[in-house]
């Protein structure tokens, strides 16, 4: 455990966000600094008022490797900001999920914590009823009667009951929730898994488990379309409790609350025990400090260009703000809240549509309001660095768990069939050793799909598909967040990857690729340098980089490197479609009028 010194601070002024960078390194007085359980690099380095590349180097001296995005707890981060010559304490009495994020530069005064709003994400299967309870909620509930109960659609909205805000992410289905995730943002603070009591757990029921399971938020069970004849809650309980998950009346701890969506029914319960819940969770937070959040939707309107719904996490934003997206900066514009009504200001768990930003940020970033704009320019130049520098997981493994910043390769296991998933968890499970570092966070049949990489990207996973086929979408989106996919054919293959992977063996994976194709026209003997095959291409292009396969009636006569490429009778680089060229091939000179030259290149499998 770190040693801490508990400075009392009751004037206001020293609060952080005054602290010099010169203070703490000119030996006077060391200067206070609070750190909250948990904390975001980039905020670190924020109520430091020390570039975030600084502390990203500080860390690796330390021996960890971090973004600007990742989460440190307490002792890395208090371990960080002495090495800074700060004096570093914990808050008093905060208790949160340690999964949630706590961002930065709390006051010092503990009683500056208020109680938050808890935000509520809907997750479960398709046509369960999600959106219908979400409509039920607001229609009921609304926060201002006066309104006639009209609200925007702005991604997230408050209702009040028993005189208490409840914030409820409006995207239902665990894309909203996961996308949260992805860059280790964590908005949701209590999960409802909706259940169709004429049904039963269905694929997407066990994605939604999977995800609130790898968030670590609490649950609750709602059962809905009670009012349908064929309603069978039992039937429900039972099917959860295969899954380990027990409702308090089979002996467990999870709140059920059956409902029918559409009659209004048991609408009142499901408030009633979401609050109990956020009682349970004591969140709070402060408002008394420079904002941090996340985006839940943005997009970019005509009149008002780009717009983001957020959910401020902690801290008041406040028009005027300088605020930061990833690489994206702007100064607040305006504020609007859910009613669609102008506000000057929003505190914790408030969603709130924020203008004035400078691009369209996505759903998951999370926003920081910087103290001025030379803070907030260099947070953004600093993130543009850090991002280039992403390294495959799966080639890192050996490294992150033996210098012990990770302890298990994460894994997300999709195969053909059901059958399969059986067979590649028993082989990895004879990876004996090895296999306690291997975490598998979900294990299923079917295509890799889009929910799987947003999975993934959520809980730092390597994706890796046995005989199963990437879904549209799943290859773009995979690359955008930066998720590792590997695929095999082959049992042994895939075990073998993920053996040497664990022993730091594993080399980056390439892909041939045939670039073009082309048919030699005739051919130039030029004496001792070999020949020349004139060719016409056919499909792609032949660049100076490929590798050329000669193929004759179908046969393979040989592969060799380029050494000359012509266009007419200039070098070329790259010779495309539907144009002649000339190509003289390391090794090789009995080329025959109807060749057919095929290139090909070697391309790292993008991770
Ligand atoms: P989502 O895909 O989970 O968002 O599901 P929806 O909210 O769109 O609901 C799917 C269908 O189920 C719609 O036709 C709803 O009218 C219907 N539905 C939703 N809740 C209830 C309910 O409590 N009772 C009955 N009978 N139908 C419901």
């Amino acid at each position: 455990m770190v040693k801490k010194t508990v400075q009392e601070t009751t004037d206001s002024t020293k609060s952080n966000e005054n602290i010099s960078v010169n203070q703490a390194a000119s030996g006077a007085e060391p200067p206070a600094l609070e750190i909250p359980n948990a904390i975001i690099v980039g905020n670190l380095a924020g109520i430091m008022q020390i570039g975030p590349i600084d502390v990203i180097k500080q860390l690796m001296r330390l021996g960890h490797m971090y973004t600007i995005n990742d989460v440190l707890d307490f002792e890395l981060a208090a371990e960080v900001a002495e090495s800074f010559g700060f004096d570093v304490y914990e808050p008093e009495e905060i208790k949160l999920d340690a999964t949630s994020i706590v961002p930065s530069n709390d006051s010092p005064d503990s009683k500056d914590l208020i109680i938050r709003p808890p935000v509520i994400t809907i997750l479960g299967h398709v046509d369960h009823g999600k959106t219908t309870i979400l409509d039920a909620i607001r229609n009921t509930k609304v926060v201002d009667a006066e309104a006639g109960g009209i609200t925007q659609h702005i991604g997230a909205y408050q209702v009040v009951h028993n005189d208490k805000l409840i914030t409820f992410i409006d995207t239902p289905g665990h894309e909203a929730f996961t996308a949260m995730r992805v860059r280790g943002a964590q908005v949701t603070d209590i999960a409802v898994l909706v259940v169709a009591a004429d049904d039963g757990l269905m694929p997407q029921t066990h994605e939604a488990i999977d995800h609130i399971t790898a968030a670590g938020v609490p649950m609750l069970v709602c059962i809905n379309k009670m009012d349908k004849p064929e309603a069978d809650p039992e039937k429900i309980k039972r099917q959860l409790s295969e899954r380990d998950l027990l409702v308090e009346d089979w002996g467990g701890d999870i709140i059920c609350v059956p409902v029918s969506a559409t009659k209004k029914d048991g609408i009142p319960a499901l408030l009633e025990n979401l609050q109990l819940l956020a009682e349970m969770a004591e969140l709070k937070g402060n408002p008394d400090k420079l904002a941090t959040g996340v985006v839940v939707e943005a997009s970019v309107d005509k009149r008002r260009g780009p717009v983001a719904t957020a959910l401020v996490q902690t801290g008041t934003l406040k028009v005027g703000d300088y605020i930061t997206i990833r690489d994206l900066r702007g100064r607040v514009k305006a504020l609007l809240n859910d009613q669609g009504t102008k506000i000057d200001h929003a505190g914790p768990s408030t969603p709130v549509e924020i203008l004035g930003i400078s691009g369209l940020p996505e759903a998951g970033d999370i926003f920081n309001v910087s103290p001025d704009e030379k803070t907030a320019k260099q947070i953004t130049l600093e993130y543009q660095q850090t991002v280039a520098n992403h390294t495959s997981k799966l080639e890192d493994a050996y490294t992150r768990i033996e210098s012990g910043l990770a302890k298990y390769i994460n894994l997300i296991i999709k195969t053909d069939v059901q059958g399969s998933v059986d067979a590649v968890l028993s082989m990895l499970n004879s990876l004996s050793s090895e296999q306690s570092k291997i975490k598998i966070v979900r294990a299923s049949a079917g295509g890799i799909t889009e929910n799987d990489v947003m999975l993934a990207s959520a809980s730092d996973s390597v994706i890796i598909g046995f005989n199963s086929e990437l879904q549209p979408g799943a290859s773009v989106l995979a690359t955008q967040e930066g998720v590792e996919i590997r695929t095999y054919k082959i049992i042994y293959d895939l075990t073998d990857d993920i053996a040497k992977a664990l022993h730091g063996l594993l080399e980056p994976v390439f892909k041939d690729v045939v670039e073009g194709e082309a048919a030699v026209r005739e051919t130039f003997d030029i004496g001792s340098k070999g020949t020349i095959a004139g060719f016409y291409v056919n499909k792609g292009k032949i660049t100076r980089e490929a590798t050329l396969h000669v193929i004759r009636n179908g046969e393979l006569l040989h592969e060799g490197a380029i050494i000359s490429l012509k266009h007419f009778k200039n070098d070329a680089r790259e010779v495309s479609n539907g144009n002649e060229g000339g190509v003289l091939i390391n090794g090789f000179n009995e080329f025959e009028e109807g060749d057919i030259l095929e290139a090909h290149r070697s391309e790292q499998v993008p991770t």
